[in-house]
């Protein structure tokens, strides 16, 4: 494993060697196979070929077209005159004192976003927190992405890449047979995942194909804020586990906290959870709920919780989140008592309520704590990305 500096100095880890253009990162086969096509591979040995520049790029994990070793000399200098499998630039990488990692990747286009890897206790397993916009549109109070301006969604290849560099940086090539430190994936980073569908969709079809990296869905969690008209959609397209970001009980509170709840209010929402596809009890679905001080965090909101989710019967998980503050936040974390007793209550009832505790802290790469320096879109776009997302009409 690659040793790097513990604390929050910046680092420039590696040079890009991404462009946008020509990456093969990020296309689908048949792709692949239309590229090829286009540099006059015969028609005859296209399928052939396809399969071994994804084994190099997704088991294998090369960042060179010269290291494709079963690939002969005259294609391999072929591919490398049209395209690249290069990374993007890595401008930060940082290790907490408990082990999280975060990277700040930088693209071409000079967007960045930050992925996070949270080993677990033993280290010997970890969970990667991807990334699906640069910023996000909804403006959540108490996360810290809100309050940076959307200026794009990632494509299908910036999604990907953020795999390849945490597993770049963990050693873990080739695709491990056996136990892997890279184990699961959660769509947690910045910016909302069901409005970025299709290119989140394509880069997890990638992640979990059997001939490259193949991590199991059961091994991914999506995580939304409450787009309800594309929950049905990620069950049935994408069929990977889901998480709600519910955060309170009644709509005049979820309302103040997450603007997204007018256009799609609790009832809706748990509706949708209920229907969600393959929901069942071997497949919870889980909801986030942030601890914050006075606002949803008194006995009665727990009552309320277990009768909603009883009253749809969901089935359902709670991940208790203890509010992580970031600079000019206007929430505070709620006591550990009431932390515990919420917790309690919830299990009391027969529903797992962990307290998720906080990671990464002092490199500001715990939960909402995300935000990167890419706020270049105007005021009128903004306002236009908004509307065609449905957050304000
Ligand atoms: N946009 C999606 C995916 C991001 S997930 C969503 O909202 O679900 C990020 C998770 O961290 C969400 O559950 C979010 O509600 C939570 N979060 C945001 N700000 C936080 C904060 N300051 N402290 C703790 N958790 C936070
Ligand atoms: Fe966006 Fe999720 Fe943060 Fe809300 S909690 S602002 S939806 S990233």
């Amino acid at each position: 494993m690659q040793t790097l500096p513990l604390g929050t100095e910046p680092t420039v880890v590696s040079r890009p060697t991404l462009d946008v253009d020509r990456t093969m990162v990020g296309l689908d086969r048949a792709e692949i196979s239309a590229r090829l096509r286009d540099v006059g591979i015969p028609e005859k040995q296209l399928k052939m070929r396809t399969s071994q520049v994804w084994h190099w790029l997704y088991y294998r994990g090369v960042k060179s077209f010269d290291n494709m070793l079963n690939v002969s000399k005259d294609m391999r200098e072929k591919l490398a005159e049209y395209f690249t499998i290069g990374r993007p630039e890595i401008i930060e990488a940082m290790v907490s004192k408990d082990g999280t990692r975060k990277w700040l990747m930088k693209f071409p286009d000079g967007n960045e976003v930050e992925t996070v890897f949270i080993p677990d206790e033993a280290k010997d397993r970890g969970t990667l927190c991807i990334s699906s916009q640069v910023g996000c549109t909804l403006t959540c109070k108490f996360c810290h992405t809100g309050t940076q301006r959307l200026v794009r969604n990632l494509t299908p290849a910036e999604i990907v890449m953020q795999f390849l560099v945490a597993r770049d940086h963990l050693g873990e090539w080739p695709t491990p047979t056996g136990g892997r430190i890279l184990s699961s994936v959660v769509m947690m980073g910045m910016g909302e995942p069901l409005y970025n569908f299709d290119n989140i969709k394509k880069a997890l079809k990638i992640i979990m194909d059997d001939q490259g990296i193949a991590l199991s869905r059961r091994r991914i969690t999506l995580s939304t804020s409450g787009v309800v008209p594309e929950m049905k959609r990620c069950g049935e397209e994408i069929n990977v586990n889901l998480a709600i970001s519910l955060h309170a009980v009644n709509n005049a509170v979820r309302d103040e906290i997450m603007p997204i709840n007018k256009k799609y209010p609790l009832e809706d929402l748990l509706a949708a959870c209920r229907d969600y596809p393959g929901a069942k009890t071997s497949r919870r679905i889980t909801f986030e709920y942030i601890m914050l001080k006075d606002i949803n965090d008194s006995d009665e909101d727990a009552r309320n919780l277990v009768r909603l989710l009883k009253q749809y019967d969901i089935p359902a998980k709670v991940n208790l989140i203890p509010f992580n503050p970031w600079p000019g936040s206007n929430y505070q974390r709620s006591d550990d008592k009431q932390i515990k007793r919420f917790s309690e209550y919830i299990f009391g009832a027969g529903i797992s309520a962990p307290i998720r505790s906080p990671r990464g802290e002092d490199i500001l790469a715990a939960c909402g704590q995300l935000k990167s320096e890419s706020e270049k879109m105007r005021k009128s776009e903004l306002l236009k990305q908004q509307k065609s997302d449905g957050v304000i009409s």
